[in-house]
């Protein structure tokens, strides 16, 4: 049954391939799709305040229940009035259930992971996982911090984010399958005790499940299987994509048509132009990355041309904006010129200037998107 607070528009279908444009409606908005979300790990994108954001039109930020609950707490955000108020955000957010960075924290990043044979990082974070949860020590206090399904989901019943995310366990690339099998019935039963959790207390939430089963396809069809047969309102693919692009886009044309049409679905943690690009047509909705704001960090522009690299020193004279034709409010105030020299003697502000255009870029790029699923170029 559809929430009232909640609910997923198929608007238009495109001939050409999966592709498809639609209308996600949350307490704090609508969320056009196919659609690019920001990442404010802490409760902001880096570099950048949140009503610049909200003003540059990112419909959907992505925060991180893992950190927010090792600083402030998520108590300190429930007394804040939430996260929306605490941030100063009035658009809709989506959180995570933890479960990503503590395993990430066993393998190291999933880059690490993937170089190093899914050997595990000798740093003690993670202490115990067992049926019950994950036992982690924090890395700021060194307190032990029991994660469950349950406890995932109180956190982001404190954080009040519009749609949240079950606690699962994110296995290494590297694992025999039948452990892989074993890591995927221990998920489902989190996800199915994370979903009960929520429902106990919907507070006018929305709740995605999230695919595992790594590159295997049987796994992933016995997980789209076991999790849409459950009453989440959308779905989220996660767990490892394979260690190539062409891996990533063979999972994913396999286990798109297995999800249901009427809802919404995820991608998570991709988000570079090159993925978005073969993703869209198979019927991908959102996609959350850092990438754009981390490489607006790094010196790079995002352009209709390719990458920028600002410090490249042909720039110094580049009395013109970044980007010809770019509506954002740093081509439209500032010369490469500036943004370069800015980058060179390393002011903070160039980082600002940087993140704002690439993040323009991205809300203008998936706008242009939907437009084209519209003529059913795409
Ligand atoms: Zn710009």
């Amino acid at each position: 049954m559809i929430e009232p607070y909640f609910h997923f528009e198929l608007i238009h279908s495109s001939s050409k391939s999966r592709a498809r444009v639609g209308r996600i409606t949350t307490p704090h908005g609508v969320i056009d799709t196919p659609n690019f979300v920001g990442v404010g790990t802490n409760g902001t994108l880096k570099a950048l305040d949140n009503a610049s954001v909200e003003q540059m039109g990112l419909q959907l930020m992505f925060c991180n229940t893992y950190h927010l609950m090792l600083q402030p707490g998520t108590g300190i955000v429930r007394q804040a009035g939430g996260l929306h108020r605490y941030i100063n955000r009035s658009l809709p957010i989506i959180t995570d259930s933890g479960g990503f960075q503590v395993f990430s924290l066993a393998y190291g990043s999933v880059a690490d992971e993937l170089k190093s044979k899914g050997t595990k990082k000798q740093d003690g974070h993670v202490l115990k996982i067992t049926e019950e949860g994950v036992l982690f020590r924090s890395y700021r206090d060194g307190a032990k911090i029991l994660l469950t399904p349950e406890t995932s989901i109180a956190a982001q019943k404190d954080l009040g984010a519009d749609i949240i995310i079950p606690f699962d366990e994110l296995p290494p690339y590297h694992i025999a399958d039948i452990d892989l099998k074993k890591s995927l019935d221990r998920t489902h039963r989190w996800e199915e005790r994370s979903l009960n959790a929520h429902l106990a207390n919907p507070q006018r939430q929305a709740i995605y499940a999230v695919i595992h089963g790594g590159v295997h396809q049987e796994l992933r069809k016995a997980s789209c299987d076991f999790l849409t047969a459950l009453p989440f309102d959308g779905f989220a693919i996660g767990g490892s994509m394979g260690k190539t692009k062409p891996e990533m886009i063979g999972m994913l044309t396999t286990t798109m048509p297995m999800l249901p049409l009427e809802k919404p679905n995820h991608l998570l943690g991709i988000g570079d132009l090159e993925s978005i690009d073969q993703c869209i047509p198979l019927g991908v909705d959102t996609f959350d990355s850092s990438y754009p704001t981390r490489a607006a960090r790094h010196g790079i522009l995002l352009t209709n041309k390719g990458p920028l690299k600002i410090t490249q020193s042909s720039h110094a004279r580049a009395f013109v904006p970044p980007e010809e034709g770019c509506r954002c409010s740093t081509c439209r105030q500032f010369s490469l010129a500036y943004l370069h020299h800015l980058f060179k003697a390393r002011e903070m502000t160039c980082m600002t200037l940087a993140t704002v255009h690439n993040l323009h870029f991205m809300v203008d790029l998936m706008r242009r998107y939907r437009e084209k699923i519209l003529r059913d170029e795409i």
